[in-house]
């Protein structure tokens, strides 16, 4: 049954077909590999397309299709898919728009792993890929040739917090019929909707918000219904990097509460933002400027999230010993998470990426990445005080 489109909110906890699991209020876990016909004939029927129904969990299981009509309807797209993890569905997403001899546009800072993929492909598929700040509709139709198959973007981007005009880019690329791909694992639905603002695809390591409990490696995509039913037939299926049921299970729960979190992670993250700049050891701070309502990050996004990044005067050694005088904020990678977490970029998430091009992309030696949690501010803050103060 479909229900009347509701506000964001609502449709985290509701959104998606209505279905009736013997009135069980949480959708059940179906723990299964494969699903049985009542006759071969119906196996058939199946295969082919002739009838609705499972037929094995790599192909689609049910409660994964309630994750996946969820995250449809957050985004305002017509279809999602689930996938082990974010860069399997990144993987998926750039296996599908790309062949040998096509060349990918990127924002000047992606994720570590979606670089070293980037990397792969061209040393094995010739299928290259440039970078462009994209400040301009200009910059972005210089970088595109005919060989250019997909743009693709973070923003706010990892780690460095620059945030990306969408309009800008959906804009210019349009013009070439390129897709415009967007991970935004950092905003979520409820910061952000880039299908909104004309852009194609978008992605999410869902291992980070979504899931909001550190317990799950998961990726999303939705776009419209004829690329990811081409995505579910070839790449999904057949590369195979399906989400399990269970942890569908699990996103589904984090979406109830995703709205709640994400205002708290917000509120949090713009405190200790604040103080940070005030700090005499902080020589800059990043963190995306929704308070100035007529820039990028003003037009997109409710909010400006829970990452905040910041440079201390030094270099590395002394971004390193800042981290090891915190005391309850943790030191580790990943982000999204009721824990504050807190990690060194250039060293850990960006480290495969060569040091001429981490300093292009603005990841210095003293950059540090600090994913706000949801504990008190007050707390996040003097934990991060004192171990400035020696
Ligand atoms: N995209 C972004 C922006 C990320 O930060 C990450 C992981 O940190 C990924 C994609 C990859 O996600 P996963 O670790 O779930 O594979």
């Amino acid at each position: 049954m479909k229900r009347e489109k509701k506000q964001i909110e609502t449709e985290m906890i509701h959104g998606g077909p209505e279905r009736n699991y013997e009135g069980s209020l949480a959708a059940p876990i179906f723990q299964t590999s494969t699903f049985s016909f009542s006759s071969a004939a119906e196996g058939e029927r199946r295969f082919a397309g002739e009838e609705e129904g499972y037929i094995y969990t790599r192909l689609g299981n049910p409660t994964v299709r309630a994750l996946e009509d969820r995250i449809a309807v957050l985004e305002g797209g017509e279809k999602g898919l689930a996938f082990a993890s974010g860069m399997a569905a990144v993987s998926a997403v750039l296996i599908a728009l790309t062949k040998t001899g096509d060349h990918i546009l990127c924002s000047n800072g992606l994720y570590g792993c979606t670089f070293g993929l980037l990397t792969m492909m061209e040393e094995k598929y010739d299928i290259t890929h440039s970078f462009s700040h994209m400040r301009t509709e200009e910059e972005v139709r210089e970088q595109i040739t005919d060989r250019t198959t997909c743009v693709f973007i973070e923003t706010p981007i990892n780690p460095t917090m620059r945030v990306i005009d969408l309009e800008i880019v959906a804009k210019a690329a349009k013009e070439y019929g390129v897709p415009v791909v967007v991970d935004n694992t950092f905003c979520t639905p409820y910061l952000q909707r880039p299908l909104e603002k004309g852009c194609d695809i978008v992605i999410h390591s869902a291992t980070k918000y979504i899931s909001g409990h550190g317990d799950v490696i998961a990726g999303l995509v939705v776009g419209d219904e004829e690329f990811m039913n081409r995505l579910r037939m070839s790449e999904q299926k057949d590369i195979g990097g399906v989400l399990s049921p269970f942890d569908a299970w699990l996103l589904l729960r984090g979406l109830k509460t995703l709205h709640v979190r994400m205002d708290r992670h917000s509120s949090n993250a713009q405190v200790i933002a604040d103080k940070l700049a005030s700090h005499p050891r902080v020589e800059r701070v990043y963190y995306p400027g929704v308070r100035e309502i007529d820039s990028p990050a003003g037009r997109q996004m409710r909010n400006g999230g829970g990452v905040v990044a910041f440079e201390l005067s030094g270099g590395k050694r002394e971004a390193q010993n800042f981290i090891d005088r915190l005391s309850f904020i943790r030191i580790a990678v990943s982000l999204g998470d009721a824990e504050t977490l807190i990690q060194h970029p250039a060293s850990m998430t960006h480290a495969v990426v060569p040091a001429h091009k981490r300093e292009e992309m603005g990841i210095t030696d003293s950059l540090i990445r600090l994913s706000v949690g949801l504990e008190a501010a007050d707390d996040i803050w003097h934990d991060i005080y004192q171990a400035l103060s020696v």
